[in-house]
């Protein structure tokens, strides 16, 4: 890499200082006093010095949490209390959304426009999830049995441990925030040593929102020690997880012991299927969005891109002319198409991967180079990178890149589409593009994946569930049974004058 830059920051001069992490209330450093840097990915530029946190830090908020949920009252605070506070959050990200979506783009270089509009909506998510919160029952049962009372009633499941991401890392944290906090449950959250200080502000907001002590807690550190021990922790009832699907494998190990619960939103590999018949121009633009946005570093990306033949060479060409096209530069700059990887070792892997596919013997038909213009030369930029010809069977085709390179596959007809489409480990999401509304239906139905989408891609909404099949993750998060993964579920009988009998009279 090269030296530091001496040029003034684009961003806040006060963000580059020494950070806390939050405990039991308090903003604290780490027992050991170690500290980690953030980077700015656009100019390869270290600011920040975060807590690393280690064992002993994460003991202490997860007791912090465990007292906050088993002695404090935590659970038992009426649901209106909770909604209301739900919706004081809400109303306070809304008011520093801006602020909010700048740290992140400075700690993973995501665009201005996607990250602002992505951070102001998680005001109306907070506000949702207060009306599920307030609309949270259980149910009568009619058991039949003669003078029997039976009924149901939902529980808040305890302390989370929620460990997540650096690519939308607030949004994602509040898919397990809102609902966690909602049902009653307190929280440890472990964000991603790439982005911090993001989750940091957050907890500062839910501290202002009024959520007491011990509720909300923060530790930050990277995930082999911070993480690996809060998820080894048995006073975590459950892990709420967003990463790679090799996490995930390391999560339902550490949860296996102790019977904890789960839930996993891993990685994809998600097929993007062009008809012959589709709106061609619309199609195109479409598989643009499907794996450049967000610099293809999105679970979703439609990396997989399958052409039918009869257009094929017509839509690689449109396709491949269009990403020479896209226009890489400052993530602040509204003009900007296509911002940096988020870190040096994201830079790496894509870079590696685009090796890969060349030695699989795909034809690159853009890109496939670190970006070296003037306005990109210090940051993690790569070419939005187009390889055509790609079999199935590939590691360029089955593995995840989470970076700006699509693999286009060619297919004969719709059998031959889901064949293709299916023959993966992942199954987080898919698309279909065609005029036909009686074949986009058969393909929905017969698409193994969480999202399916028609004539669009990476729409997403927190009143629609989102998850995976296969090894794209467990559970669902985001729709109106968003609250059902952080409760449990009591059965209560009450017998109401019939007599024990043990088998005598
Ligand atoms: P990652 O798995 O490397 O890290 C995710 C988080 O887990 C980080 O906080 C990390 O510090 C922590 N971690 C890593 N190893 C750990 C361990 N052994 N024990 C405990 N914690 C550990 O993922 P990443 O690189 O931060 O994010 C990119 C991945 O996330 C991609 O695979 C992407 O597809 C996936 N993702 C999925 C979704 C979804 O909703 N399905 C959304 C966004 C990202």
């Amino acid at each position: 890499m090269s030296e530091p830059s001496q040029a003034p920051t684009r961003f806040d001069p006060s963000t580059d200082r020494d950070y806390r992490m939050l405990i039991d209330g308090e903003w604290v450093a780490a027992q050991s006093g170690e500290t980690f840097r953030c980077v700015d990915p656009y100019e390869d530029r270290e600011w920040g010095r975060v807590p690393s946190a280690q064992a002993g830090d994460v003991d202490r908020a997860v007791c912090a949490a465990r007292r906050a949920f088993d002695t404090d009252g935590w659970p038992q605070t009426p649901p209106g209390q909770r909604a209301a506070l739900l919706r004081r959050l809400g109303d306070l990200i809304e008011q520093n959304a801006d602020e909010l979506a700048r740290i992140q783009i400075q700690e993973n270089g995501k665009l201005l426009g996607e990250m602002s509009r992505g951070t102001f909506v998680l005001g109306a998510h907070a506000r949702y999830v207060a009306g599920l919160v307030e609309n949270m029952h259980g149910e009568t049962v009619d058991t039949g049995f003669p003078n029997m009372s039976t009924s149901t009633v939902r529980e808040p499941l305890g302390v989370v441990a929620a460990v997540t991401p650096w690519n939308t890392p607030l949004g994602l944290l509040a898919w397990k925030l809102f609902p966690a906090l909602g049902a009653g449950c307190t929280l440890v959250i472990k964000p991603s040593e790439v982005t911090p200080t993001s989750t940091l502000r957050l907890a500062e907001l839910c501290v202002q929102a009024g959520f007491p002590a011990g509720v909300v807690n923060v530790v930050t550190g990277y995930g082999q020690t911070a993480g690996a021990a809060l998820v080894a922790h048995p006073g975590a009832d459950k892990i709420a997880f967003t990463g790679s699907t090799q996490g995930g494998r390391a999560m339902l190990k550490a949860a296996a012991d102790r019977i904890g619960r789960v839930t996993l939103e891993l990685g994809g590999k998600s097929p993007n299927i062009v008809f012959a018949d589709a709106d061609v121009d619309n199609a195109v633009h479409g598989a643009m969005a499907g794996i450049f946005a967000a610099t293809g570093q999105t679970c979703m990306g439609g990396s997989r891109l399958l052409v039918e033949d009869g257009i094929y060479d017509e839509f690689t060409r449109r396709l491949a002319a269009a990403a020479e096209s896209l226009r890489l530069g400052d993530p602040l700059d509204p003009a900007t198409e296509v911002g940096p990887l988020a870190c040096s070792a994201q830079l790496r892997k894509v870079l590696e991967y685009i090796d890969i596919g060349k030695s699989e013997g795909a034809r690159l038909l853009a890109g496939g180079v670190r970006d070296e213009a003037q306005a990109t030369r210090r940051g993690f930029f790569v070419r939005p990178t187009v390889f055509a010809d790609v079999a199935n069977s590939s590691r360029l085709a089955q593995e995840e890149v989470f970076g700006p390179v699509v693999a286009v596959i060619r297919f004969k007809g719709e059998e031959d589409a889901l064949a293709l489409a299916n023959d993966v480990d992942f199954g987080l999401a898919a698309a279909v593009w065609t005029r036909d509304s009686a074949r986009a239906q058969r393909m929905v139905r017969r698409l193994r994946a969480g999202t399916v989408w028609v004539n669009t891609y990476r729409m997403v909404h927190h009143t629609m569930p989102f998850g995976g099949f296969k090894q794209s993750g467990l559970g669902r998060e985001l729709g109106s049974h968003a609250l059902d993964e952080y409760t449990e579920t009591k059965s209560i009988w009450v017998d109401l004058g019939n007599r024990q009998t043990f088998g005598r009279r």
